[in-house]
Parts: structure tokens; sequence; C-alpha cells
């Protein structure tokens, strides 16, 4: 397997598009993007020196609707990650039934490096500079490097432009730019609902020991819930290490000592193990909630879970997968697994488009409702057609969008 991430992505859609009878013309539109932005950004920067940023949006396709999703700050963006990621959120909305196609992009740059206001004068001129945008077109969101303050600032400098507000055409804003609740919670809590769903259907009950790796945005949260609803939370990582107790943690207290140390290293009446070994514990569900390619043919053998839960886009590579699939081991994928944001988000643009804003429990009914459904789609796939729910939700995400685009007599 290619290190490229784009290619990746295509040897996804190929075998997937073979096991769902897709047609050639539909694989033909999804090989490549239907738009691609490259720009740069001049900008003065504090002390007067002229730097050149180099800027991508994709709008990988729309068939389902406008594209949306994130915009990255990092040194190291390069177009082919842009694309794949733009390839990705398009299958992730057609899997979670979301209207909307997929689209990415950013900066190469380190945002760490660049003052307040160089950082806000870079995001306005990003916006500025590109070339299409508005709610019905293609609405950037939060991603690596961005945050809800850059994304308040880009809904301004939009509007400033327009000469109209449209909350709809930026999303992961603040509650007080016309952003949606819940927005930050939302991944950690559909990983849950989904996680609570396949572990009924699995019959491995509540009670369940369960192992995280990551306890930041979305790994936090769905320790929390999970917690809270009976299961055994065995060990938790991070960047720093890991922790373990066979009797289980108590997540709110860890949570409260991870807010004092910022790390949850050391966290009393738990063994130390490193990062690595929070994927190997003695557990039934592994939620990798960290970063890609944690879990490989070297590692896979050493994994003891029943069940895994991809929070993490990527986490386990190809290989792994085939390892642990042969040791009968279940692979919820990331596709699945951690589209609640991309659920909540299209909330966030239904909002700003009706100028009504849902208190939070309306927005987690509805993202439940949404994530269940998504699942139940998925298994239906991978029983009637005996396939992994990696390739059934493909599959699925693949039919929909071929009967779009053969509705619109693109094919
Ligand atoms: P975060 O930055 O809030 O937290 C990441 C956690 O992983 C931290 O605890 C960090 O210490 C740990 N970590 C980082 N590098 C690690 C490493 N090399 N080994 C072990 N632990 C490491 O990020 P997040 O928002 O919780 O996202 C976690 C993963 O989920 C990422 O892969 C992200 O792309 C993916 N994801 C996030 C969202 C979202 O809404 N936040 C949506 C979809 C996918």
């Amino acid at each position: 397997m290619s290190k490229n991430p784009f290619e990746n992505s295509l040897h996804t859609l190929h075998e997937a598009a073979k096991l769902a009878n897709i047609e050639p013309n539909v694989v033909k539109m999804l090989e490549q993007p239907q738009r691609i932005f490259e720009f740069t950004i001049p900008m003065k920067m504090d002390n007067g020196e002229l730097k050149i940023f180099t800027a991508y949006r994709v709008h990988y396709c729309d068939a389902l609707g406008q594209t949306k999703d994130g915009v990255r700050f990092v040194p190291d963006l390069d177009l082919d990650i842009v694309k794949a990621l733009g390839f990705w959120m398009t299958i992730k909305h057609a899997v979670a039934g979301i209207p909307a196609g997929g689209g990415k992009g950013g900066i190469k740059v380190d945002p760490s490096k660049l003052s307040e206001c160089e950082l806000e004068r870079l995001t306005r001129a990003f916006i500025r500079k590109l070339p299409v945008k508005g709610a019905w077109v293609d609405v950037p969101g939060a991603d690596i490097g961005t945050s809800a303050k850059t994304q308040a600032w880009m809904l301004d400098e939009l509007e400033e432009i327009q000469g109209f507000h449209s909350p709809a055409a930026i999303n992961d804003k603040p509650i007080e730019a016309n952003g949606t609740l819940y927005s930050r919670e939302a991944t950690g809590t559909g990983a849950y609902f989904l996680t609570r769903e396949v572990t009924r259907d699995l019959g491995i009950g509540k009670g369940a020991r369960v192992a995280i790796q990551g306890f930041g945005n979305v790994g936090r949260i769905a320790a929390r819930m999970l917690f809270n609803d009976g299961y055994k939370v065995v060990a938790v990582g991070d960047i720093f290490g890991g922790i373990y107790n066979a009797n289980g943690i108590e997540i709110p207290t860890l949570e409260d000592y991870v807010d004092k140390t910022g790390a949850v290293l050391d966290f009393p009446g738990t063994k130390k193990i490193s990062t690595a070994e929070v994927l190997e514990v003695e557990c039934d569900i592994l939620l990798p909630a960290a970063v890609q390619s944690v879990i490989t043919d070297v590692n896979a053998d050493k994994i003891k879970a029943k069940l895994i839960m991809e929070c993490a886009n990527g986490p386990c590579t190809p290989e792994g997968e085939l390892k642990l699939m042969a040791k009968g081991v279940t692979i919820i994928p990331d596709v699945l697994t951690n589209c609640g944001s991309a659920i909540v988000c299209s909330f966030e643009r239904t909002q700003g488009l009706t100028d009504t804003y849902w208190d939070e429990e309306t927005v987690v009914n509805k993202l439940e409702e949404r994530i269940v459904k998504a699942y139940k789609e998925t298994l239906a796939t991978v029983r009637a057609n005996k396939v992994t729910y990696r390739d059934a939700a493909w599959m699925n995400a693949l039919i929909k969008i071929q009967k779009a685009m053969k509705a619109r007599g693109w094919v």
C-alpha cells in the first residue's frame, strides 16, 4: 500500500466500487476532485517582511449537495492530503446521510509561529482570496490549526465582502457568532452512541472493558459517556503515556486530574504503561482516538479487543486490519465512528439557514437519530453482503452518490 493518502483513498474506492457494482463512469468521476483551487496569499508580517503563503481548497464532489468541511493550517500541507481529506469527507457525508459533498482546504503555515494579529490577517485573507464561497457552494469548517476563533473571523470577513449576514456559510463558529451548541462534543458523543449500539448487537454487553488511546476532544468525551453508561474503562493514554487499572478508572476524577496536570500519567491508583501498550491491554473494546496508523501488522497480533471503534481517522493500516480480521476482530470504520462532528456541522448550517438556533437536547437527539440510522444502514449491508463494516459503509456511500449522479444526468 502506498504512503500517498490520496492513492490510498483511491484504492479503497476501487475495492468498494467492485463490491457495490458501481458503474465505471461513477468511479471515473470520483477518481479526481471536481474543482481544485491553489492560490497564494502575500502578507506583510508584523516586522514588515513580505511572506507568501500557499493555500488550497478542494471541492471533491458535490453530487449530494454543497461541499463542506475543514480548513487546516499546518506547515506540511500539500495538495494530495487536501484531495484525500476532501474525498473522505465526501464519503463520510454520504455514510451519515448528510446532504453535502466533501471539501477540504487550508494554508501551508505553522500557526504557532504567527502573532495573533498575523493569524487574523491570514485567516481573513484566506476567505477574501477563496475564489468560490457561500452557504450554497462550499462551507469551510475548522480542522487542525484552526478553531472557533478563526471561524468567527472567516464569517466576519465573508459577511463584510458580501454585505449581508450569512451564518450558514462558515462552520465551527463560536456560539456568540451564530454557531451551534454541542459541536465540540459531537464526535465523542457519536462514538459513544455507536459503541452502545454495536456492543448490544455483538452481545458484548454493559460492563465491558474499554481501552482508549487519546484523551483529547474525542477520547475524553467518549470515555466520560461510556463510564457514565456503566462501561469499565481500564486503560487511557495520551501523547505522554498511558495508565491501566483492571478494575476500572474513575473517569470524572481523571478529568479533574488532567485539567490540573495536563496529562493522564501517574493518575493515582493506576499502573503506568506506554501509549502503545494502551492498545494491547486486556479489554473488550478499543477506541483509538489519537492519530492515524497506530495499529499495524507489527502490533495487530498483540491486540486483545474484540471490537475496535475507529475514532481517529485511519488508525488501522490495511495490513494491520487484515491481521485483525483473521483473528475475528470487528472494526467499525472511521467514516462511521467519527462522523458525529460532520453531522452537527450540517445542523449548524441548517440553523444558520433558518436563523433558528436549537437547544442542546435537540442537537443531541438529532445527532443520535442520524448516527444510529447510518449504523443500521451499514449493518444491513454487512449482513446482506457478508462484507466488513468498512466495505459496507463505503458501498452505501457510493450507492447514494451514484444515485445522485444519475438523477442529475452526470453519468
Ligand atoms: P485532540 O488534539 O483534542 O486530542 C488528541 C489526543 O491524542 C490527546 O490526548 C493527545 O495527547 C493524544 N495524542 C496525540 N498524538 C498522540 C500519539 N502519537 N500517540 C498517542 N496519543 C497521542 O484531538 P481530537 O479532536 O480528540 O481528535 C482525535 C482524533 O480524532 C484525530 O485523529 C482527529 O483527526 C480525529 N477526528 C476528530 C474529530 C473531532 O471532531 N475532533 C472528528 C473526526 C475525526
